[in-house]
């Protein structure tokens, strides 16, 4: 079985001007680490070395800290109007527009991610910005009122230095979706990006100097997460993080922060069912299906990795999703007629490469399986597809985190959410029926923090983003992001003396 072919073009390109070593960003100015020390960077088309990067360690972390903090209590940031902090939004907005071709070319470089998804990604990154900035100049906060007696207001204050640290899976808008609510809110940040992925979030420093961004606000510490990650969890300045990783990962942050009492966002691994009812358009269903778990690579958190397929047109499914994804273009990520580029590291490569031979034996295959042959270097593997995959199948269970997808029937309405529900992860579902009343039904009860019905993912920024069970805790998306970054101080006035019980005078 082999996925169709794309003009050759040379995996090992590398595009014009990129920097061969990359350093940490703190207080306004690049520097290495205090020890000097370094990691490779490879690029996921050949996996050859392109760079070095400095490794942060606790000593970088606390210098990014205490920048982060004196920008927080001695710089204008935290106390600027609204409308000036959302004008400095917009400009980074604006910068993030102008990046956009080169942006994409970079993160195509770096993550293996398909030119035409990577350029979406930096659409999205300006996105993130432009609807923190609007959202901060029309927000108010509540008072509550006593006639004659008190008046309850909310203030609401930022809520120090933030630490963000991003996953590598479209890394630059997975940290715009960070940077912005929190400068929104008024924190001073220190982001730790992946390390597999560190090329883009380069280009934050000249975005955001561009912008008029105030030195110190903005620090970003590059490095391995067991230790420039675990370092920024452990400082005791920095009252929370927002993370989006692995859910083991996550377990890790949450033990460490509960030694501070830190607040924590996580945003963490899925395993997303897609319910496809016999009487849904099954021709909307496939496209979005197939783009549900192919696109970025199906590395994407709120990839609906498992399809479940009412037992009547389940065959018919098989068949035709199979066909479609055998016809799925698998090529060099930087080739505009790529749809499936390169994983992002030679790790987790064989780590997908095994679940498909793990699927060999859990279920049946009936697409891909295997490395294309017009590809022999590379993390390129063809769409996968095993069908007939019983509930119990690790390949059913466990985030994958790649182009493999398990297929599955049901009987009834109540075998499909049974099904549905059956793993540890609750991110997000999607429900595929022309039944209104069906279709509320099933996503209502579909254990996940989102559902989209007759729909792939298309988010409406407004709305809550987030995971339960093990794919995450707290809900960011519009005013809950701000609620995450801030605290609410109630200030009671009075308005008349109030009655009070006067202790010693007996
Ligand atoms: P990961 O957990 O390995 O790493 C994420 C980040 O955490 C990296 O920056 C890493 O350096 C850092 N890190 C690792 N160990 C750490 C530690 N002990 N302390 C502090 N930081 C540490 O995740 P990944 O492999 O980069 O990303 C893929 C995962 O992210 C998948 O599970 C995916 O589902 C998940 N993800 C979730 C969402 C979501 O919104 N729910 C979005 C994107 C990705």
């Amino acid at each position: 079985m082999s996925a169709a072919t794309t003009t050759p073009v040379e995996p090992s390109e590398v595009p014009a001007a990129v920097p061969t070593h990359l350093r940490h960003f703190i207080d306004g100015r690049h520097v290495d680490s205090l020890d000097g020390a370094t990691f490779e960077v490879c690029a996921p088309a050949s996996n050859l070395p392109y760079a070095t990067a400095a490794a942060g360690k606790a000593a970088d972390v606390d210098a990014a800290v205490t920048a982060a903090r004196r920008a927080f209590t001695e710089g204008p940031w935290p106390g600027m109007q609204p409308k000036d902090r959302a004008g400095v939004l917009n400009r980074i907005a604006d910068e993030v527009e102008r990046r956009d071709a080169r942006l994409a070319e970079l993160e195509t470089f770096d993550t293996g991610l398909p030119i035409t998804q990577a350029l979406g990604q930096a659409q999205r990154a300006a996105e993130n910005f432009r609807f923190f900035a609007d959202l901060i100049v029309g927000q108010t906060d509540e008072a509550y009122k006593v006639p004659g007696r008190q008046l309850n207001y909310v203030n609401r204050r930022p809520v120090g230095v933030a630490g963000l640290i991003t996953p590598w899976n479209t890394p630059f808008m997975l940290e715009s979706w960070k940077l912005a609510p929190a400068l929104a809110a008024g924190c001073t940040v220190v982001l730790k990006p992946a390390e597999f992925t560190p090329l883009s979030a380069s280009l934050w420093a000249e975005i955001f100097a561009a912008a008029d961004l105030p030195r110190g606000v903005f620090n970003l510490v590059g490095g391995i997460g067991e230790e420039a990650g675990a370092a920024l969890v452990e400082h005791p300045d920095v009252p929370l993080i927002s993370f989006t990783g692995e859910t083991t990962t996550g377990r890790t942050i949450f033990a460490s922060a509960a030694r501070h009492l830190k607040g924590l966002s996580m945003e963490l691994g899925g395993k997303s069912p897609v319910i496809v009812f016999a009487d849904a358009d099954l021709d909307a269903a496939i496209d979005a299906a197939l783009f549900g778990v192919f696109s970025l690579n199906g590395e994407r958190c709120t990839a609906g990795s498992r399809i479940l397929v009412e037992r009547g047109v389940y065959a018919e499914f098989v068949e035709r999703f199979a066909a479609r994804a055998k016809r799925i273009v698998v090529g060099p990520p930087q080739d505009p007629a790529t749809e499936v580029g390169a994983l992002v590291h030679p790790e987790h490569y064989e780590r997908v490469l095994a679940y498909v031979e793990l699927g060999r034996r859990e279920g049946r295959l009936v697409a891909g399986g295997g490395r294309p042959a017009h590809l022999p270097t590379g993390n390129y593997l063809e769409p996968t597809v095993f069908c007939d995959v019983p509930a119990d199948a690790r390949i059913f269970q466990e985030e994958i985190f790649g182009p493999v997808v398990a297929l599955t029937p049901f009987e009834d309405e109540a075998d499909a959410v049974a099904l549905a529900n059956s793993v540890t992860y609750g991110l997000a579902g999607y429900v595929w029926t022309n039944d209104l009343r069906r279709a509320h039904r099933v996503a209502q009860s579909v254990e996940s923090g989102m559902v989209w019905i007759n729909s792939h993912n298309v988010r409406d920024l407004r709305t809550p983003f987030g995971g339960i069970k093990a794919s995450g805790l707290g809900h960011e998306g519009g005013y809950r992001s701000i609620d995450f970054y801030t605290s609410q101080q109630a200030v009671h006035v009075a308005l008349q003396t109030l009655p009070t019980a006067r202790f010693g005078t007996r």
